[in-house]
Parts: C-alpha cells; structure tokens; sequence
C-alpha cells in the first residue's frame, strides 16, 4: 500500500479549536432583553473549556447524553462547543413538543446532565419529573429554581458552576465516527426517533455548507440564525460559522418579525436560516410597517417546508434573496439546495428556485417505486424520495424503523420527482398525498398557489374521502385579517395556475393551521377535524 496522507480526526473539537485560534476575534451576538451579548470565539473557547471541565465533576466522563433545553444564545453555543468536544454527545431537546414526548425522549436517550434558560424552567418542570436519568440540572440566568427541586435532582445555576471552573481542558483525541450530538424526529406517528450524528458527519456537513453550491457561509458572513438550535443543529450554521470564521446572530425567544427585523436593520446581518412561515410573517410586518430595510441579507436559507414562489418574489423585491433547500433532521439537515445556473433566463430560474434544488456533493438522491425500483430522473415519474451519504442517518437510535432504510439508502416519506437537470421536485409527504381518480394531486403546489393570493394568510391542503372520486383536494384557508374571500374567488385565481381537476370543491376558513412540534403543517389533525365533523366546509361538491 502507499503510504498517503496524516489521519487527521474530522471532529467538533478541531472545529472550536480552529474558531477559538484562528477566528478567535470573531463574535457571537445574542439577543437578550434588553440589548445584546457580544462574546468572541476565543472567549467561546474558554466558556467552553469551564463547562467541560464542570461535566467531568458531574461524571460525564465518556459518551453520556448531555440534554439542552434552551433557546438560541450564546450558553447554547456554550454546550455545541463542549459536550461533543470532550467526547460526550449533545442532545438537544425541543422546547415545543408536550411534557409526555419531552421525558419519553430524554429517557430513551438516557440524558445525564440537562442544561436549561431560566426561562424555560415552568415548561421543564411539567417533564422533569418523570426524566429518570437526568441526575443534575444547570440553569443559565439568575431566574427561579424552585419550581426544579423536590425531585432528586441536583439543580445548580450555570454561571456559577462555570466561574468556579478553570477556563483551560485536556481536549482528549475523538474518534470521528463516535457519536457527537444527536436530536430526535417530531414524531407525526408514532413516538419520536433519535438521530444520531457522528464528528465526522457533522465535520462534512458543516464543510458542506460553506461551499458556494449550498449556502456559501464564508467569514465575511454575520449569519442571523434564526432556525432554533434545539432544530437539527440550527441547520448546522452555527459550526457552519465556527468552521468560516462567519459571526453569529442568535435571537434568543424574540422570535417574532417585529425584534428580528430590528435586530435584522440594527445587526446588518448577511445570511439567514428559517422556516417559510417566518419570512411570511416578516412580509406582513414589513408591509403593515413600512420604512424597514433589510436588504443587508444576501442569502436568506428557506426550508423545513416548501417555499412558494410568491413569497421568494416578495423578498426579491426587497433585496432579499431567499434560497430554497431540502433536508431532514435524518440528513443533518442541509441535502439539496436550489441554486439555478448563471445562464437560465429569469423564468427557468424562477421555476428552478420553487423546486427543493440539486444534492449538494457527498449526499445521493433516487426516487423509487412502491417497490422499491429507482425511476428514471426524467422530470415525469413519481415515487418516494431516497438519500444516502456521510451525513445521512443508517439507523435509529435503538434500532427502531428500520423499515425507513434500505440498500444502504434512507426512505425519506417524500413523494416527488427528479429532472433530467437533477433538480428535485417534492408534490407532497407520502402520508399527505391525494389521490383523486387514480391521480395524484399536489396538495404542495395548491398551497403555494393559494398563498400567492393577496387575502390569503396561510392554507393547507388535505385530501378528504369523496364518492364519485375517491379522494379530494380540502384547501383549509387562513385568510388575512379584514378579508372575507370565498371559495369562487379562490377557485377562480387558481383556475389559470393548476389544471382544472386540480381545483379544489371544498373549502374552510380556520383562524390558524395546526402545527406540528416542529412546525410543520399537521394534516393529520386537520383531517381528523373533518372527520369528526368540526371543520365547517363551505363551496360546492359536483355530485
Ligand atoms: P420532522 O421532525 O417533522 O420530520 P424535519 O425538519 O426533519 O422535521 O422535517 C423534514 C421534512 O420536512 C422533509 O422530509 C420534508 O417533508 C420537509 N421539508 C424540508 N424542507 C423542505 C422543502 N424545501 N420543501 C418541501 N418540504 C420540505
């Protein structure tokens, strides 16, 4: 054999080592009430090294999940830099799923140590209790403890646990495929699943990110992370920019339009990273408050959802460019990106940006038959979407699902289509597709068409049990505050967008769209709603 290159670890420790050293003036800025938090990444470096040292004194000695329950700031930074970094795993708890789903998943992931913002402790306290293996709670702020005590648990405040602890650590040498975080899925069916992501996957991946075909994050970029932490590693940006040298923005719970624009104009930051329904609801700040300007943002990152064409026009005409990507918490998330060629013409790129994009190198894409037979990339055949790469879950934490794996590739539950150009085209989740006549409708499409109209907040699309067709479109219509459009006008705008058997008979007007733990529309309540008979259907069904 010859002899070829050093073996060199690809591990988050080499990433903070890289940002506190060669990036070391770079910064973190964090949103608290009020003003803002600036610490460098060579101050990162030391935090760090306090909290590692701090784990170590609570046993954390080996790969024991360490649990965060925390917004976007800098103590969470704290935690991605240290737990992984000495060997431990990071496990990122979501604030949004209900107390029985939080305890069940720090239980199967069997958590030790659980670091929480004060202002999360009521919310900790309902699941607490029943976390069996957590033994010690670290509370960052200076907020109550008392609603954590009486349950056998050592609860201790953060900061002074940190001051007490020297800000250098014996960084020990990982072995890259050791597991370095790990998150778990919302769980729409069925209970939650654990990822597991190892140093080397999150080391590609973070790389990955910083080239130009997906997000491009450089050191020039101050990166506005407004995707949450406790979501798939904040979309990896935040070792993204540790990687680069690029500062991050981190909005702690101040979440809504009107702090993060200000925060927006006041930081000037250059990328961003979020769900649809936030740009969304940034538009309708804008609009309702006019004078804004945000266009220090280059390259907004857009996904979690489809992301409809009208909203991406909107922001171009702000100076925004929002990019559409595709991932899962299963492929860390960042797997495709929509960049279309320099030398499409508008209206090819405006097609190109609506789909979920291109794989970026090191992720592979396929779209199956119920058999399992990979389709021709065509741009016509439909089948289930399929990933595999080094950043692409193989399994379950426990082994659980393994039906979602085969052949080495993940079964993603994504319906849709490839192009001969490789740009791929999601039509819906396999659980939500419609099927009317024997075919199928995009219930994907409709609702980025509906949400294109003026009066329209927000709409989600179901397929509802019919007799003549088996199945039909429901569009569940949010509409804008003050608007009382009707389903003739809303079949009339869309006549000229979808084909006509596309068009939807049945319409009902909700005050919001149930969301799922992760935001995402959940079809499942709406269509149990209907069911039960509680969504009040208005329109005409052709009998
Ligand atoms: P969950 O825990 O709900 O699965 P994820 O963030 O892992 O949360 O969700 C991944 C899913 O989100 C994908 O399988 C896909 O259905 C959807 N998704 C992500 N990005 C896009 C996109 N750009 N367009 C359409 N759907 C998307």
């Amino acid at each position: 054999m010859l002899s070829t290159m050093q073996s060199y670890a690809l591990t988050v420790g080499s990433v903070l080592r890289h940002a506190a050293t060669v990036h070391g003036a770079r910064e973190t800025i964090t949103a608290v009430a009020p003003g803002r938090r600036r610490t460098s990444y060579a101050e990162l470096g030391e935090r760090a090294a306090r909290l590692a040292n701090a784990l170590r004194g609570f046993g954390v000695d080996g790969d024991q999940r360490v649990a965060t329950f925390q917004w976007s700031n800098q103590e969470h930074l704290d935690g991605y830099a240290a737990i992984p970094s000495m060997g431990a795993v990071l496990h990122t708890l979501n604030l949004r799923l209900p107390p029985h789903q939080l305890s069940y998943i720090a239980n199967h992931a069997e958590d030790s140590v659980l670091i929480v913002d004060d202002t999360l402790v009521p919310l900790l306290a309902r699941a607490l209790p029943d976390m069996a293996t957590v033994h010690t709670v670290l509370v960052t702020g200076s907020g109550d403890l008392a609603p954590l005590e009486g349950y056998g648990k050592e609860v201790l405040r953060y900061d002074e646990v940190l001051a007490a602890q020297s800000p250098v650590f014996d960084w020990p040498d990982v072995d890259e495929n050791s597991a370095a975080a790990m998150c778990y899925t919302s769980g729409t069916t069925g209970n939650p699943k654990g990822v597991v992501y190892s140093h080397r996957s999150m080391w590609l991946h973070s790389q990955a990110a910083c080239t130009r075909n997906a997000l491009g994050v450089s050191y020039d970029d101050t990166i506005l992370a407004i995707v949450p932490m406790f979501h798939a590693n904040a979309w990896g940006l935040p070792y993204a920019a540790m990687m680069a040298g690029a500062q991050l923005l981190l909005p702690g719970p101040f979440l809504q339009a009107a702090p993060l624009v200000e925060m927006i104009e006041s930081e000037r930051p250059t990328m961003s990273g979020a769900v649809p329904t936030i740009w969304n609801d940034i538009l309708n700040h804008l609009r309702d408050n006019p004078g804004h300007d945000i266009s220090s943002l280059k390259f907004v990152a857009c996904g979690g959802s489809a992301v409809p064409r009208s909203l991406m026009q909107a922001f171009d005409e702000l100076g925004v460019r929002i990019v559409q990507a595709w991932g899962m918490t299963e492929t860390s998330p960042l797997a495709s990106v929509a960049l279309p060629p320099a030398t499409a013409t508008p209206e090819e790129a405006m097609h190109l940006r609506g789909t979920q994009g291109r794989v970026v190198a090191g992720v592979e894409a396929r779209i199956v038959d119920d058999e399992g037979t990979a389709l021709p990339h065509d741009g016509k055949s439909v089948g289930e979407l399929e990933v595999r790469g080094p950043w692409v879950t193989a399994a379950y934490h426990g082994g659980e699902d393994p039906e979602k794996f085969h052949d080495g590739w993940l079964r993603t539950g994504d319906v849709g289509l490839i192009d001969p150009r490789q740009f791929i085209t999601l039509t819906d989740r396999a659980k939500d597709v419609i099927k009317s006549g024997g075919e199928w409708i995009s219930s994907v499409e409709l609702e980025n068409e509906l949400i294109g109209h003026p009066d329209v907040q927000s709409a989600a699309v179901i397929g509802v049990p019919d007799e003549k067709w088996q199945e039909r479109p429901l569009a569940a219509v949010v509409r804008r505050p003050g608007s009382t459009v009707g389903p003739e006008e809303l079949r009339q705008y869309l006549s000229d967008k979808v084909a006509k058997w596309w068009l939807p008979e049945r319409f009902s007007f909700i005050d919001e769209v149930p969301l799922t733990g992760t935001g995402k529309y959940d079809k499942k309540v709406l269509r149990k709603r209907y069911s039960d008979g509680e969504l009040a259907v208005e329109g005409h069904v052709e009998g």
